[in-house]
């Protein structure tokens, strides 16, 4: 009896009124595919490729990344897997792609802008993607990391496709492409906002830095009105906008991006349950209210407390 209560299926993420906002798995590698879905994940929103590159002197070739891809693919048939290519910089500097030394990593050459300097690796990685996917029944989604005009949206969007990918997407992370959300969702298929990043640059405090930590809160009002400008880009133009940041594991703080706009959520795979249920207490409009209380806030604790406050007079 306990094995048949554990193995039951877990209810896929919706709001209170039916509205379904996917909730989906953040993962470093194959290996946490089987218990994220032991834990509910409906997919994978953001699979960071780094791990695959970093401790290697040479880029892994394109049949050893088509290997790893098809391992994770094929851990989800039928389900979204959104695939980051590479996000690297000088904070994580590997031999064939960026060694030079930067006063200001965060600022550097990485992301989108290390690859497209070295564009036989991406290239590569792109070409594994597609074969991978060839290979599995997942629906594989791409995106670029640390995209910041609509320049590298459109030579993103257009390179992945030539290399046969179907859904091409990027990621929000820095302030002037949220800015430009509507613009860059013109040009490509989906945007994915990653929290950390774009609070990081929206405050300018380093995230690595413990001095500078309450800088770093995701429920800044600033960081939060860019994301709901992404939003209603996303609305405007019918295009998905997921968060992947840790701002989604927040399970108030997932309630008021969804409010804002996120059609689907990434997490760690432990924050799942409670996010869920989270969101199944509240209704699209609830989400609208609570968000529209955090946004008006002056600062992070009172977005937090004004968010709370409007929660509370709902329930
Ligand atoms: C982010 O910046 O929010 C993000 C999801 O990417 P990473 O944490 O890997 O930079
Ligand atoms: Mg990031």
């Amino acid at each position: 009896e306990r094995r048949a209560r554990a193995e039951a299926p877990v209810t896929p993420g919706a709001l209170r009124d039916g509205t379904s906002i996917p909730l989906l798995a953040n993962l470093g590698s194959a290996d946490g595919a089987a218990e994220a879905v032991r834990l509910g994940a409906e997919g994978v929103g953001l699979f960071r490729t780094e791990f695959l590159f970093l401790d290697a002197d040479t880029a892994p070739s394109v049949s050893e990344q088509t290997e790893q891809y098809t391992k994770l693919l094929r851990a989800f048939p039928g389900q979204k897997v959104v695939v980051r290519v590479l996000d690297a910089g000088a904070d994580k500097p590997l031999s064939f792609l960026n060694d030079a030394p930067e006063e200001n990593p965060a600022l550097g050459l990485r992301g989108i802008r290390a690859l497209r300097a070295s564009e036989e690796i991406l290239r590569e990685q792109l070409t594994a993607l597609a074969q991978a996917d060839a290979a599995s029944e997942a629906d594989l989604w791409v995106m670029a990391p640390m995209v910041a005009t609509v320049d590298e949206t459109r030579y993103f969007t257009a390179l992945a496709r030539e290399l046969g990918l179907n859904t091409v997407g990027v990621m929000v992370e820095v302030p002037s492409a949220a800015l430009l959300a509507d613009r860059i969702l013109a040009e490509t298929d989906f945007a994915s906002i990653g929290t950390n990043d774009l609070t990081q640059y929206t405050m300018a405090a380093d995230r690595m830095l413990g001095s500078v930590a309450s800088l770093q809160d995701p429920w800044h009002p600033a960081v939060l009105s860019l994301v709901a400008s992404v939003g209603a880009a996303g609305r405007t133009q019918d295009k998905p906008v997921g968060i992947c940041g840790e701002a989604a594991a927040d399970p108030l703080l997932a309630v008021v991006l969804v409010g804002l706009g996120a059609t689907t959520l990434s997490m760690s795979p432990s924050a799942l349950a409670d996010v869920r249920a989270s969101l199944a207490r509240y209704s699209s409009d609830d989400a609208e209210a609570i968000a529209r209380a955090a946004l008006a806030a002056e600062g992070a604790a009172d977005a937090r407390r004004a968010a709370h406050e409007a929660a509370a007079a709902l329930t």
